[in-house]
């Protein structure tokens, strides 16, 4: 009779989790977490506060950081949520500040370009995405209906022209693609690598995502993007550049919730973040540490 009950039991279980087999889906299997990091490679001067929060004060100007983030699981795999930018014509153009490459940056933690398994593309913007060629064997991910977009009907409206994306940020992409390193993430919630969730719904861009990475105090939220400053989310104020103002907003309810346990949601460029968290090195703060004692 027990043995029947075991086996019902393990049946239920293998039919409520199809793509985990039984055996790894007992409690046994210990969950993957990530020390988390936000390195910092540039500053924007400058930079008008109205143009970040809906109806934030015109007079007012910020400089904001542009950074990655560096998630390092305890199963040895190192992630970046998002990659940076290093072309000239960008760093001259944003007349960017303390400038360094994003690989140059990240290796002040002690990683190197080739040890980067994966990156994870927020959105598409030059800000994000252009970096992604300096780590040469990671997998990229990047929502299906971004990378769609993004590489053709955003082009083809005369008035648009690329909707905000870049020729050539988008053509790495394509040959990222078609050199067999790119993965599309399908639409919301879904766990892309152990403890590691991609959501959609912030509508800075047409399918921008944001991350859920499981630490040792819980889910924390990289945001990028989706929220740019914590004024955002203290104002409950949408980010002033969204093609959805009500959905970036739902976005960021749901971020809270999803977020409880650690109550942490890091946003896209807000100088706070480097006084907030512990400072590790040149414009490098830990987030999370690999031990719940650990930051903050
Ligand atoms: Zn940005």
């Amino acid at each position: 009779m027990m043995k029947r009950v075991l086996v019902g039991l393990v049946l239920l279980a293998a039919l409520g989790r199809p793509t985990v087999p039984a055996a790894q889906a007992g409690p046994t299997a210990s969950p993957v977490t990530y020390e988390i990091f936000a390195v910092r490679f540039g500053v924007l001067p400058q930079f008008p506060v109205a143009n970040l929060v809906a109806g934030g004060d015109k007079d007012r100007k910020l400089d904001i950081p542009v950074m990655v983030w560096v998630l390092k699981g305890s199963d040895g795999r190192v992630v970046l949520v998002d990659s940076g930018f290093y072309e000239e014509k960008f760093v001259t153009r944003w007349k960017v500040q303390n400038f360094t490459t994003p690989a140059a940056a990240v290796s002040r933690l002690g990683i190197q370009p080739d040890q980067v398994s994966d990156v994870i593309l927020t959105h598409m913007h030059w800000d994000h995405a252009d970096g992604a060629d300096l780590f040469p064997k990671a997998t990229v991910w990047i929502q299906k209906d971004e990378y769609q977009y993004y590489t053709g009907e955003a082009w083809q409206d005369p008035k648009r022209r690329g909707g905000g994306a870049d020729v050539d940020v988008m053509s790495k992409l394509v040959k990222r693609n078609m050199a067999g390193q790119l993965r599309f993430v399908a639409g919301d919630a879904q766990e892309i690598l152990p403890g590691i969730t991609c959501y959609t719904g912030g509508k800075h861009t047409f399918a921008s995502q944001y991350v859920g990475v499981n630490t040792v105090k819980g889910v924390v939220i990289m945001a990028s993007d989706n929220v740019y400053l914590y004024q955002n989310l203290t104002m409950h104020a949408a980010i002033a550049q969204t093609l959805d103002a009500a959905s970036n907003l739902q976005a960021q309810d749901r971020m809270r919730t999803l977020s409880s346990a650690s109550g942490i949601i890091v946003p896209g460029h807000d100088p706070e973040v480097f006084s907030r968290f512990r400072s590790v090195g040149e414009g490098i703060v830990q987030i999370v540490g690999d031990r719940p004692s650990s930051a903050r």
